[in-house]
């Protein structure tokens, strides 16, 4: 045993001896639990908020004084006071009241505030167990009929924890914006993999839900992360890594349903205790998170689920290269889908219904058609965990997307920048750009690039590829009525603690005109 080791297990024991007293307490016929008190700090994960609407927010803490080793809370429901200011220093009180937190959510707490003003900065704060967590800052959407000019966001994805230092996220909490747009792959599960920059202090892995809490707690006691979270709201979704590399669905692994089911209900619950997510809490193995968010009639951003609902991955395709559309036989099947029927109709029925001058599709994994094969005479669309694996759920979007006003889509997951013009029909250079994807690289998955790389030939293989790049990073998004700027951030370094962000390169996408264009 090493002598770091000796003040953990000191404060475990504390914690033990905590949890007998409020246990002996309950037994002496008291009905209310003594008031908890705990020699260390509880808030060690951090504040956050999200899904910002015209009169509220979601604040979000969990209770961990012993973050890496199961939180170390006693087995009681805690009470949680929280007030949300209309001012940093916490004297102008506009709500207040009292959360509980409780051990089968690993005592996070979820205030769905209501009744604040549209359209306006809020500070907020959690007391606990006679401490206090640090204070952070939220902001309302305006209200429905009010008629906004400007939005400014960032979006970002895949932040493997051991693969580099969170200086994008130390840099994005600097930046002025309205909100995060966070695209999945919060957490990587398993054990560490490549080149590792940091390690995660508990070994080993199992699936189960003390794996994955023990996990978010080890990626969010970064102070880089967790003043990314305290500077804005943040709107999530999650991609694989929230549960299983390329993971499908997991209703249809046959003889692996089970077990499968029972390792996504205890990644769902994970994600739902560390995220600043609106209610209901997870029951089982099925969690909804794909939603709307809108400021006013300016933008609405549909974010999507693309894990829980798809199809079965394609597995290895032999016959690809030979076939005439260049894509695997089964990706074409249309049975297959990427967001299952419900999801599905709700996304094209919302786009269709549509007024925002703006519509932006927040979601995980590539969304354009890509050719890597070098050789012109062959194709390999690669990629058969995203969209070119959902041939026909992308279709029909695609053709919902030539009908919607400004579409734009937002994804992750590739650990580099793209830009591409979105096409009804790919294949054909004459079929008319209808809309724009912005794909942002990942905030430290991969770790620094090796080299700029340039595989990727527009004027050939993929003409509706628009930009590449591989720094570490996160793009941010400013729009208004006329346009969408996006700059594409990008740190210095993930393999040290601090870095500088400089833009690589600006895009700009202009009202009424599809398609983004270098500025
Ligand atoms: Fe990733
Ligand atoms: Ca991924």
């Amino acid at each position: 045993m090493s002598v770091s080791d000796t003040p953990t297990l000191t404060r475990r024991a504390f914690i033990a001896r905590l949890a007998a007293l409020a246990a002996m307490s309950q037994v002496g016929g008291c009905t209310e639990p003594r008031p908890l008190k705990l020699d260390t700090d509880p808030f060690t994960l951090g504040v956050a908020s999200g899904d910002p609407s015209p009169d509220g927010a979601v604040l979000w803490t969990r209770l961990a004084p012993d973050p890496l080793h199961g939180g170390g809370m006693p087995a009681q429901p805690v009470d949680v006071a929280w007030q949300i200011a209309r001012d940093d220093a916490m004297k102008d009180v506009a709500r207040s009241g009292t959360a509980k937190a409780l051990p089968a959510l690993a005592h996070s707490v979820h205030v769905e505030v209501t009744g604040l003003e549209p359209d306006r900065p809020y500070w907020y704060r959690f007391r606990a167990a006679g401490a206090e967590s640090p204070v952070g800052r939220t902001r309302t959407t305006p209200a429905p009929g009010a008629s906004p000019q400007t939005f400014r966001f960032a979006f970002a994805s895949c932040q493997n924890y051991t693969q580099g230092y969170y200086t994008a996220h130390a840099n994005l909490a600097r930046e002025d914006l309205d909100a995060v747009v966070f695209l999945g792959d919060y957490i990587y599960e398993g054990t560490a993999r490549g080149n590792l920059v940091r390690d995660y202090e508990r070994r080993g892995w199992g699936f189960g839900l003390s794996d994955y809490r023990d996990r978010y707690a080890q990626y969010k006691i970064d102070r880089d992360l967790q003043a990314a979270h305290a500077a804005f709201p943040w709107i999530v979704t999650w991609d694989d890594h929230e549960v299983e590399n390329n993971y499908a669905g997991g209703i249809d692994k046959d003889e692996l349903h089970k077990a499968a089911l029972l390792q996504r209900a205890a990644a769902y619950q994970a994600f739902y205790e560390h995220m600043p997510l609106r209610g209901p809490r997870p029951e089982g193995p099925d969690l909804r998170v794909y939603r709307s968010v809108s400021s006013a009639d300016l933008v609405t951003f549909y974010v999507l689920d693309t894990r829980q609902y798809r199809s079965p991955e394609v597995s290895l395709c032999p016959e690809q290269d030979e076939a005439p559309s260049g894509y695997c036989p089964a990706s074409l099947d249309p049975k297959r889908t990427m967001l299952g029927a419900e999801q599905r109709a709700w996304l094209l029925g919302s786009l269709g219904g549509s007024r925002a001058t703006w519509n932006v599709v927040a979601q995980s994994v590539r969304f354009a058609q890509q050719d890597s094969n070098p050789d012109p005479a062959k194709h390999t669309f690669d990629g058969v965990d995203n969209w070119m694996g959902y041939v026909s759920d992308r279709q029909a979007i695609l053709e919902q997307l030539a009908r919607t006003r400004n579409p734009v889509v937002l994804s992750g997951d590739s650990h580099v920048n793209f830009v591409y013009d979105l096409k009804p029909d790919f294949a054909d250079p004459r079929s008319p750009t209808i809309g724009a994807e912005l794909l942002g690289t990942s905030i430290s998955s991969e770790g620094d690039p090796a080299v700029p790389a340039t595989q990727f030939d527009p004027s050939t293989k993929n003409p509706h590829l628009r930009f590449f790049d591989n720094h570490r990073g996160y793009v941010r998004c400013a729009l208004d009525r006329a346009k969408l700027v996006a700059d594409f951030r990008a740190v210095s370094t993930v393999l040290r603690p601090t870095a500088a962000v400089s833009t690589t390169a600006t895009f700009v996408i202009e009202d009424g005109r599809p398609g983004a264009r270098r500025a």
